[in-house]
């Protein structure tokens, strides 16, 4: 029995007198919605600007063939829906937007957006519409939300669908990382609709039909960075304040309890409350983004109406995963000049992205001091998780700087990812064969023996074998060696340091290729391919046999294949 409990539309104020939903003003809102409504009753969906409104009502379109294609287990468990359930038409029904369950309440958020660095206005859930919150039996309260079911009242000029390709990679990748560790939104489903929709992938006048499919999302909040710029931006402070304190209070509770003016529960919230949430919102955010670092995530958009307030990763469009490692990739075709989204600058648009936050909720401090604090404690925050990262990816207990008379881990580094830069190198490999490297060996070795060693055993991770040259060989062995030594200092053997390496640098990442093996087999009606990756990813660290080709190098083909290696927003 699943318990809906929506809170966000309960507490917030949405959008009134308007009767493109059932849910128009004077219907009651804790009434269930029919079952049996479907879209084609109501009266079409007008884009608009909505003002003083956290929300607008809205009505998923219903699909004429849904087809689950796969769902996440761990998901589904965590919501309380059984294997019966999940199989059952009425989990088809309602997940594809077809038949609402009851308790269901769907709506579209109102929000805004700087894209690229400009305020774009009013975004909002163009084509995303919140059924409702479960609360589970632990009591933790979860939306869900699905994306592609038709249009709302922020679709602007657009459809509100989405197609298979692009949802196979939100479900595939929401799922991937965060089996790897990496905070982040989930996917419940992944239903394909029977309908087609029509998409000009990389806009150049060549648009096709596309089969649409339609993922449920699950996140605790989708509340993003935009829904408080939009307040601010129209200068509407009261509704700023008030989904700031709402947001506070039900997605960071620790936080009014452990400030020592604790607020009582029904009053405001005081600036205290609103510093160490900002602040929080930094670190979290610092600590994501370390964690794309980590595996090599590229999400390709970071504008601000892509920011989760809690520090998710949310929005899977144009993203990618690094292969051979070069800081200025970024997959979006749309980026490829000004290249502000690529791997390397994450960190940098994450911190003007919380500058923008900080913006929005200035209107609540009477000084900006406060807002410093939470920028610089992402700073901070960065830099020693990084350290932290790096440490433990190179099989180090703890990060060791240096000073003015020793050489710390950050020349080790800095000389790493030298080395990683002077070929073209897959990453993900480079840190399982790091791994496996027989380091106690090294001091032992002539040069000549090191380097012949580190050209066999770094091959497989090499992209261009012939390209490779002997320069490289040589500079890696260098690199060892000092490695070496470092090592030594750590007092463990080569098989503990593998461990240590292997709990963090994972082995399988959905490779884009592999994204595009699926979608090809899928779009041609076959998902064996979807449901073997979505299981490989499952176990990401660790050795999996039978699944070697999900952790293998880029082939030569997918080098310049769109969807490869070359993605666009539309989706
Ligand atoms: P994104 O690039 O996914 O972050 O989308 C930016 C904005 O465009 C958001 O407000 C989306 O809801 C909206 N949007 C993107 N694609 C569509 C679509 N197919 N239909 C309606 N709105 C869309
Ligand atoms: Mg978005």
């Amino acid at each position: 029995m699943l318990v809906f409990d929506n809170r966000f539309v309960r507490e917030l104020p949405g959008e009134d007198a308007r009767n493109d939903t059932p849910h128009s003003a004077g219907t009651d809102p804790k009434v269930p919605f029919p079952p049996d409504t479907t879209a084609s009753e109501l009266s079409p969906i007008e884009s608009r600007q909505v003002f003083g409104a956290c929300y607008s009502w809205a009505t998923p379109k219903p699909p004429s063939q849904p087809k689950l294609l796969a769902y996440s287990k761990e998901v589904a468990e965590r919501l309380g829906m059984d294997d019966a359930f999940i199989h059952s038409d009425a989990f088809r029904l309602a997940f594809s937007g077809h038949t609402l369950l009851p308790g269901m309440q769907p709506f579209a958020m109102c929000y805004g957006g700087h894209q690229f660095g400009h305020w774009a206005g009013q975004l909002g859930d163009g084509r995303a519409i919140n059924l409702g919150e479960i609360v589970n039996a632990h009591g933790e309260r979860w939306m869900l939300q699905l994306k592609g079911s038709g249009p709302t009242p922020y679709s602007r000029r657009a459809d509100g669908f989405a197609v298979l390709r692009s949802s196979l990679r939100e479900f595939l990748c929401s799922e991937a990382m965060h089996h790897l560790g990496v905070p982040t939104t989930r996917a419940l489903s992944l239903i394909q609709t029977g309908d087609w929709v029509v998409r000009d992938m990389f806009y150049d006048g060549r648009p096709r039909l596309e089969p649409g499919a339609i993922i449920c999302r699950v996140a605790p909040t989708f509340v993003r960075f935009g829904n408080f710029e939009i307040f601010a931006a129209r200068k509407d402070i009261a509704n700023l304040r008030k989904i700031v304190d709402y947001v506070i209070r039900v997605d960071y509770p620790n936080l009014i309890e452990n400030t020592p003016n604790r607020a009582a529960p029904k009053t405001e919230l005081n600036a205290e409350i609103y510093a160490a949430w900002f602040e929080e919102i930094c670190r979290r955010t610092a600590t994501m983004i370390v964690h794309w670092m980590r595996v090599g995530f590229v999400h390709g958009v970071m504008n601000t109406d892509n920011m989760s307030i809690l520090g998710l990763t949310i929005d899977y469009g144009p993203y990618g995963w690094l292969e051979d490692y070069d800081p200025s990739w970024t997959p979006n075709t749309t980026d490829f000049e000004g290249r502000r989204y690529c791997y390397g600058q994450q960190p940098q648009i994450a911190y003007w992205n919380l500058a923008q936050l900080a913006n929005a909720i200035a209107p609540l401090f009477t000084e900006s001091e406060p807002l410093q604090v939470g920028l610089h404690a992402y700073m901070n925050q960065l830099q020693s998780d990084w350290n932290q990262c790096m440490a433990n990816k190179l099989g180090l207990a703890a990060f060791k700087p240096g000073d003015q008379s020793v050489a710390g881990d950050e020349s080790l580094c800095e000389a790493f990812f030298d080395l990683l830069k002077a070929a073209e190198i897959d990453m993900t490999l480079f840190y399982r064969l790091l791994a496996d490297y027989p380091l106690e060996a090294v001091g032992n070795q002539s040069t000549e023996e090191r380097v012949a060693t580190v050209r066999e055993h770094f091959a497989p991770a090499m992209y261009r074998d012939a390209d490779q040259g002997p320069a490289w060989s040589v500079q890696c062995a260098r690199w060892l060696v000092s490695y070496a030594e470092r090592i030594v200092t750590e007092k463990i053997s080569d098989s503990l340091r593998r461990d240590r390496m292997n709990r963090v640098n994972p082995k399988v990442v959905l490779r884009n290729y592999l994204a595009q093996i699926a979608i090809d087999a899928a779009e041609a009606g076959d998902n064996s391919e979807l449901l073997a990756l979505h299981d490989a990813l499952r176990r990401p660290y660790d050795d999996q046999p039978g699944k070697e080709r999900f952790a293998e190098k880029r082939p030569e083909w997918a080098r310049q294949r769109p969807g490869c290696s070359m993605l666009s927003c539309s989706s």
